[in-house]
């Protein structure tokens, strides 16, 4: 199905109000494919979109927006595990659901993350100490140039914090179309985030869990269907031992996260909330009141507006830290990605 000159406010839970030349809807592999090829046969940009949770406009996009809602989800047992081959254009909160009401525990610390199971992999999304990764068995995707499908085993998908190699090799020219699951009968619970903290690790039910991380959600971060947002607008900043060291000599309160390699995780949230940038606003945009690490479009902001108020955040928290925060939203200008760090020095 195709649309002409389409506004795109609606495909970017930032809510940010402006169009694309065309948009195309793709249901099964070959209208991919089919849309993939229209597109390029005008010499169009091609952007495929998801949930659009993850993407800032920073201008009209001058090409073809290709949602992939690729449907179905299949399941298959062994003793070990459940498997789980779900399409990619699948709403993936309606997955966790999905799987905790099968009685498939495992994915109950990722609840209510906005977004499609096919977008997912890409940045490892992960919350409440659980990533993709720790769930996904592995990813198909198609080379759109030539058709030809590839399954990519987890060990294949390079997976790091909020990156896989779906951001890097296979960033261009490639659309996933599934991921599979493996969930594992023998469920362990992940509750060393938050109030998670606080359930008995002996008596705790995966519904228990997935209650207590939407409530914790709910509590804390705007709904995008009413204030545009897109999660976590910087990453988390993983800095050396004396960065941190240094840090923590000012700042003893400051919360940090020794990683396996020595480095040390430190809150943005936490960074920017010093900088007393809780609600500060710029043109439409601002810093969402209860989560400082979330930007928030107040109704009508433009994606310059949004770049202003990040260029601001970062300068402030590099003045009092000597720490740059480096977006995790993704940046789309007229034709195409482009680099966010560069966009907002
Ligand atoms: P929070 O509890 O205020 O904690 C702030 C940061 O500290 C988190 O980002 C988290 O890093 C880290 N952290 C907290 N407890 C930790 C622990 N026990 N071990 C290691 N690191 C810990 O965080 P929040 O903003 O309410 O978010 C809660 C969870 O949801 C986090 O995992 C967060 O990543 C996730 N989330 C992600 C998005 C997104 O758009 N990417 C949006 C909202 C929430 P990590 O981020 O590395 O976990």
């Amino acid at each position: 199905m195709m649309m002409d000159g389409m506004s795109v406010k609606q495909l970017n839970t930032f809510a940010i109000d402006t169009t694309a030349q065309q948009i195309a809807i793709a249901h099964n592999e070959d209208e991919l494919m089919a849309a993939w090829q229209a597109a390029k046969a005008c010499l169009q940009p091609i952007l495929l979109l998801g949930g659009g949770s993850n993407v800032l406009f920073l201008d009209r996009f001058a090409g073809t927006v290709l949602l992939n809602r690729i449907a179905g989800i299949e399941i298959h047992e062994d003793n070990h595990a459940w498997h789980l081959h779900v399409g990619a254009g699948e709403e993936w909160h309606n997955l966790v659901c999905f799987a905790l009401e099968q009685g498939m525990p495992g994915l109950e610390n990722l609840a209510l993350i906005p977004g499609r199971v096919g977008s997912a992999p890409i940045q490892n999304i992960g919350a409440y100490g659980v990533e993709v990764e720790t769930v996904c068995e592995y990813v198909d995707l198609i080379n759109m140039n030539d058709g030809k499908k590839t399954r990519l085993s987890k060990d294949r998908c390079c997976f790091g914090y909020r990156d896989s190699i779906f951001k890097h090799h296979y960033r261009d020219g490639y659309a996933i179309v599934a991921v599979g699951f493996l969930l594992a009968k023998k469920w362990q619970p992940v509750l060393t985030y938050g109030d998670l903290k606080r359930l008995d690790c002996d008596t705790v039910t995966p519904r228990q869990v997935f209650d207590t991380v939407c409530t914790m959600r709910r509590e804390k971060l705007p709904d995008p269907t009413i204030t545009g947002n897109a999660g976590s607008f910087f990453k988390n900043p993983v800095v050396n031992a004396d960065t941190a060291a240094d840090i923590l000599r000012h700042h003893p309160q400051a919360p940090h996260y020794p990683q396996p390699d020595g480095q040390i995780k430190l809150a943005a949230g936490w960074l920017i909330d010093q900088c007393h940038l809780k609600g500060y606003r710029h043109g439409g945009a601002a810093v969402h009141e209860k989560q400082a690490l979330v930007l928030i479009n107040q109704g009508n902001a433009t994606g310059a507006d949004i770049v202003a108020l990040a260029r601001h955040i970062r300068q402030c928290v590099a003045e009092k830290f000597a720490v740059w925060l480096e977006p995790e939203v993704r940046f789309i200008g007229t034709k195409g990605e482009v680099d966010a760090v560069g966009v907002i020095s």
